[in-house]
């Protein structure tokens, strides 16, 4: 008989999003004529900038001709596009890298679980509670954990509390860590992490010979001055710092798939018996063996997002979901919900009113309002008494749903 691998059943009720999706839809069916409103997953809503679709043609016509035709390239990503990205989204953060440093990916969902095959499992893990699910599942599949517990912490793992006392940064460990994931600008918090609070973590990893995991998914969406948009900024971090980028949410590639992890030459790990191995060259050879790359023209649509036009472009549809952050803000505010994020990120994490459980509030919204939002609880214990409403909606939707939500909620 075939065994499975049986850190899967640790796995608590599905994934957060089917279960919304089952809410909605039992909803839906009951309540035909109802106008829901989805603020729920973080998934973009507006289509590719013309700049972009122009370049993913021009990439399809090539795989149409001989002379152009590209098979397989390179797994790391062709290097205009690992040069365009150096050039345009590092240097003028001051931040050198050199193109074997950055792998282009299908995502960074996808890298930031794979990465794990490169670390040993006896490494001790810390994640934010709450958190983006990946971090936290992905160490359970691949076995780091024991079982959870009735609150939904896994054994073995090292939660981090993000709370309003702690205004969403976490404090650092008190035990000794090998990984820490890090997510700025947060998701689902929307909250951002000042350089002196980065460097702070860098010195700990620095100290301690860790590993900072930094999920860069929503730098583009950072609008005050001086906050970091690379982990690299902060001094030090090329010693001890992985750094996941993704062209999802920056540029509506959601559904088209690209993403980059940044290894620098430099990050080294350690063998059981002490030895110094490259991270940069075994992340190289994971997926070397296991990835193929990301198709052609792809690649040229994602190089496009860094053309004056492409960027502009992004930027516009950057600007339109970040007006929405900040109408939802305001017209929650307004209402005296008590209201987080959304000035950095697309995100707003909302207290909600009465102290009602996550969940609960979610029934509520659904059944008063006809908005989908998404339970904080579904983050981490953490969350409980949160809510996250998103950004990515159109500008009707959204000030329909901020309307309907001040009806019911307002003061
Ligand atoms: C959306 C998101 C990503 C991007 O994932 P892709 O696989 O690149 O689409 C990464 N991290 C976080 C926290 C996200 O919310």
């Amino acid at each position: 008989m075939t065994l499975i691998n049986e850190h899967y059943l640790k796995l608590k009720a599905g994934y957060l999003f089917p279960e919304i999706g089952q809410r909605v839809k039992a909803f839906s069916d009951s309540n035909p004529e109802a106008m829901v409103i989805r603020l729920g997953i973080g998934d973009v809503t507006r289509p590719l900038a013309p700049a972009i679709i122009k370049a993913f043609h021009e990439g399809v016509e090539d795989l149409s001709r001989n002379a152009t035709f590209h098979g397989y390239g390179p797994e790391q990503g062709y290097e205009w596009l690992n040069k365009v990205i150096i050039e345009k989204s590092y240097q003028p953060l001051g931040v050198e890298l050199l193109p074997s440093e950055v792998f282009i990916s299908d995502g960074s969902k996808c890298d930031s679980a794979n990465i794990l095959d490169i670390f040993a499992l006896d490494n001790k893990v810390a994640i934010c509670d709450p958190v983006y699910p990946v971090y936290n599942d992905t160490n359970v599949m691949i076995g780091r954990s024991g079982e959870a517990d009735e609150k939904g912490y896994y054994q073995g793992l090292i939660y981090m509390p993000c709370t309003e006392e702690n205004g969403f940064t976490p404090a650092i460990p008190k035990e000794k860590v090998d990984i820490i994931y890090l997510c700025y600008p947060n998701n689902p918090t929307g909250m951002v992490a000042s350089r002196e609070q980065l460097q702070a973590w860098v010195d700990y990893a620095r100290t301690n010979q860790a590993i900072i995991f930094f999920d860069a998914a929503y730098e583009a969406f950072i609008t005050e001055p001086g906050i970091p948009h690379s982990i690299y900024e902060i001094e030090g971090a090329k010693d001890c710092a992985i750094e996941f980028r993704s062209f999802s949410k920056t540029a509506g590639f959601t559904g088209v798939r690209c993403g980059l992890t940044v290894i620098p030459e430099q990050l080294m790990a350690l063998t059981a018996d002490g030895e110094k191995v490259s991270l940069n060259k075994l992340w190289h050879r994971r997926q070397c063996t296991k990835f193929n790359g990301v198709s052609y023209p792809v690649q040229r649509a994602a190089a496009a997002v860094y053309s004056n036009e492409g960027w502009s472009q992004v930027k516009e549809t950057i600007a339109f979901y970040m007006e929405n952050a900040r109408l939802i803000l305001d017209g929650l505010s307004a209402a005296g919900i008590t209201c987080y994020g959304g000035v950095n990120a697309p995100y707003i994490w909302l207290k909600t009113p009465h102290d009602i459980k996550s969940w609960d509030f979610f029934d509520k919204l659904l059944n008063e309002c006809h908005v989908v939002g998404t339970p904080g609880s579904g983050f981490g214990p953490s969350g409980e008494g949160f809510f996250r409403l998103s950004a990515f909606g159109s500008r009707e939707n959204v000030q329909e749903a901020v309307r309907r939500i001040q009806r019911n909620w307002g003061k």
